[in-house]
């Protein structure tokens, strides 16, 4: 790289290059992953409101809108073609088929925000959650476990958001996504009771030490 004369005295100093994954890390990334009904998006969106500086992405995604779901709030709902034209013009930090659907991290919006020194939580699968420790290794992984794999299974139903066929389909990759999970997650959280859960989440997020 060229020296480049430095504004304020005028004289030629070089410039260090900046490793990839700390270009835009004036704050920091949150990998929260977990099984389908687990508790993550209850706990994300409990953190935003606790912590401070923080900004929840929100994925496009290729899945239909749940009932409750509010496009632009839990997720942006695209089409196929839209999905593919964005990841198509990079714009997407990472992306995922997950159950059948495409799921992304649109990458504007986490530049923004970590530029201006947020932290930013990614609530994505473990595919992605790979794809993103590769951009910024010093990301937290935080993976969120069930009490049991009963209590699981009433969560589920409890949120009857998909069909049974769909849900008995997600509950049965629970265990492979929690085996997988032991590899790349540095931190778990067992959401017993929500408010604890939550608690050790931000207690994990705030501490500064990098493991
Ligand atoms: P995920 O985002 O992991 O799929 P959700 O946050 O949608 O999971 O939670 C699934 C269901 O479980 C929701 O009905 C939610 O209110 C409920 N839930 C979340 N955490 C707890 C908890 N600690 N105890 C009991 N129910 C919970
Ligand atoms: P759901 O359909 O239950 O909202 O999400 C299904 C799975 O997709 C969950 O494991 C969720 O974490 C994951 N997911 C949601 N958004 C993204 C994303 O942007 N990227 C990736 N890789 N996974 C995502």
């Amino acid at each position: 790289m060229p020296d480049r004369p430095n504004q304020r005295t005028g004289s030629k100093r070089k410039v260090t290059p900046e490793p990839h994954h700390a270009k835009h890390s004036a704050g920091r990334v949150v990998v929260i992953s977990g099984p389908s009904g687990v508790g993550k998006s209850s706990i994300c969106k409990q953190l935003v409101n606790r912590l401070r500086d923080c900004y929840l992405s929100v994925s496009v995604t290729t899945r239909s809108k749940g009932l409750n779901e509010i496009n632009g709030r839990d997720y942006r709902f695209v089409s196929k073609q839209e999905f593919a034209r964005q990841r198509d013009a990079s714009g997407l930090l990472e992306y995922a088929e997950v159950f059948g659907n495409l799921y992304g991290t649109p990458k504007a919006d986490v530049e923004q925000a970590l530029k201006a020194g947020k932290t930013v939580i990614l609530e994505i699968d473990v595919e992605g959650a790979k794809q993103i420790k590769a951009k910024y290794p010093d990301a937290k992984m935080i993976f969120i476990l069930p009490p049991s794999q009963r209590e699981l299974w009433q969560r589920m139903n409890l949120r009857a958001r998909e069909d049974a066929g769909t849900a008995e389909r997600r509950l049965d990759s629970a265990d492979d996504e929690i085996a997988a999970a032991w590899q790349y997650y540095n931190h778990m959280v067992i959401n017993d009771d929500l408010q604890q859960a939550v608690a050790e989440a931000a207690q994990i997020i705030q501490t500064n030490q990098r493991r």
